[in-house]
């Protein structure tokens, strides 16, 4: 399997540092808002190679973080009156059942900043032992961004460059730097902003330090592959890798992804220009799956434009998929038990040709776009050549073949057991209306309905939780 590699710019080799085992950090979201449909592009992408590389046997050890302190939260909370938490929370709830409507896998797991400030403060304190950082006398913690030489590798920059631009590195408040390129790892409380005890001062941290330990504490003081999107490149993967590496004396992470830029209608996303659409906003219209097929339909790497028209296209892409694994379920409903006749032995054996198509896309730096064509030939051939005189064997090692790359892809094509589990979370929202507004026997009624299908239903403090007995 090869993956592009941001450090060196080419195509590489992936051989993991334990060998079966994969440890993966993919940057997760600020949680201010809803989700927007940029931000889904790397979940949707990094989700899909983690897929791949398990359905390849490999154990991946998966952490995504999610930012809740931050300005933007800050500022939230303060025009609404309430503690930063409860944006936060709000949020991370909300973004959570994006991903589910999204099929992402839920990571091994989810950090959140400020469960970890401890750990920001031990490296931190760390990189000052070093000598890479310093406290300045308003008790700012500044990385010495010229003290660690490797700075610059990921995103090819050199520090001259860096420096004749400087000028405008230089961000209000922070005059106490030593050098235009030092970077801040803690900053003093400011009113109405949360706060916690450190060395230097009350205060919270910089941005990029949360990176940095998550991913030790999480995966290791090595990790194999480190991803996000092209816009993390510089400053924020640059800052970890310097944060990581002079605290560590390690190199951070082997193989760094990142995944193109999301557009809308050829324009860059701008809630003020008004082309701008949350995943939420998509669901009204489209069931997600159709989102993911569409980010599946372009290479990662590759910039993306969102269109009604190529909406419309992967919605005709998807469905074509689910129509012939429904074909395929009425046909093994009906078809006699016999097993694959030596032409349909052939036949399947011609099948796999798209299959071996479908791993060497794959393993060519996850390339979905050729992935998602293997399976259309796939289907395509199965239309041709499954039937009604077929045999059982013939028709369900056909469906379990596309069944099986589509759920590479987090693909639900297999409706049969899709309307199931939506159509419980759709008794589940009604019997949560029923009791709402009082009624107490519609309530019980679709309860008992759902135990009768052995579905249990838990109630939690965050919300109803189900599953099958
Ligand atoms: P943020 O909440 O801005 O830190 O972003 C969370 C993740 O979404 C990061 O990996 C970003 O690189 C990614 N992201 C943000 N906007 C876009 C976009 N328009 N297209 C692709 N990825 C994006
Ligand atoms: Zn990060």
């Amino acid at each position: 399997m090869k993956v592009f590699n941001t450090l060196s710019r080419q195509k590489e080799e992936f051989v993991p540092l334990q060998e079966g085992k994969v440890s993966m950090y993919v940057c997760g979201p600020t949680v201010y808002n809803l989700i927007h449909i940029g931000n889904a592009r790397p979940m949707i992408v990094f989700d899909t190679a983690r897929r791949y590389m398990e359905h390849k046997g490999y154990e991946v050890n998966y952490v995504s973080n999610f930012t809740d302190v931050d300005d933007k939260i800050i500022k939230k909370a303060n025009e609404e009156g309430v503690e930063p938490s409860v944006i936060s929370e709000r949020y991370i709830e909300e973004c959570r059942k994006d991903m589910k409507a999204l099929n992402v896998k839920e990571a091994t797991t989810h950090p959140k900043a400020t469960e970890e400030i401890e750990g920001m403060i031990e490296m931190i304190q760390t990189l000052i032992d070093k000598g890479y950082a310093y406290a300045a006398q308003d008790g700012t913690v500044y990385y010495r961004t010229r003290s660690f030489k490797d700075y610059g590798k990921l995103s090819h920059k050199n520090l001259d460059d860096l420096r004749s631009g400087g000028r405008s590195l230089l961000v209000s408040g922070e005059d106490q730097k030593q050098d235009a390129l030092d970077f801040v790892l803690w900053k003093p409380k400011k009113e109405g902003e949360p706060y916690w005890e450190s060395p230097w001062c009350e205060g919270r941290p910089g941005w990029h330090i949360e990176c940095s330990v998550m991913s030790r504490k999480y995966l290791g003081e090595e990790i194999d592959i480190h991803a996000g999107g092209e816009d993390l490149i510089f400053p924020h993967h640059e800052n970890e890798i310097a944060q990581s590496e002079a605290a560590n004396g390690k190199e951070f992470a082997k193989y760094w992804l990142h995944n193109g830029f999301l557009n809308i209608d050829n324009k860059k996303m701008s809630k003020s220009a008004g082309n701008f659409f949350t995943v939420r906003d998509i669901s009204e219209k489209y069931d997600l799956q159709v989102l993911r097929f569409f980010m599946l339909s372009a290479h990662y790497r590759s910039p993306l434009n969102f269109s009604a028209d190529l909406m419309e296209a992967a919605k005709n892409g998807l469905d074509r998929i689910v129509t012939s694994v429904a074909n395929l379920n009425y046909l093994l409903d009906n078809a006699s038990d016999n097993g694959m006749t030596e032409e349909e032995q052939k036949q399947y054996n011609e099948a796999k040709g798209f299959i071996t198509k479908f791993d060497e896309a794959m393993d060519d730096d996850f390339n979905t776009a050729d992935a998602v064509s293997a399976i259309f030939e796939l289907v395509k051939f199965t239309n041709t050549k499954a039937s009604e005189s077929s045999s059982k064997a013939f028709v369900q090692a056909l469906k379990d073949e596309i069944v099986t790359l589509s759920d590479i892809c987090g693909l639900i094509v297999d409706k049969k057991e899709e309307i199931l589990d939506t159509e419980i979370e759709a008794l589940i929202q009604e019997r949560q209306d029923a009791r709402k507004s009082k009624n107490f026997a519609r309530a019980d009624e679709i309860r008992d309905m759902l135990a009768a299908q052995g579905i249990i239903l838990e109630d939690t403090r965050e919300g109803v939780k189900w599953k099958r007995a």
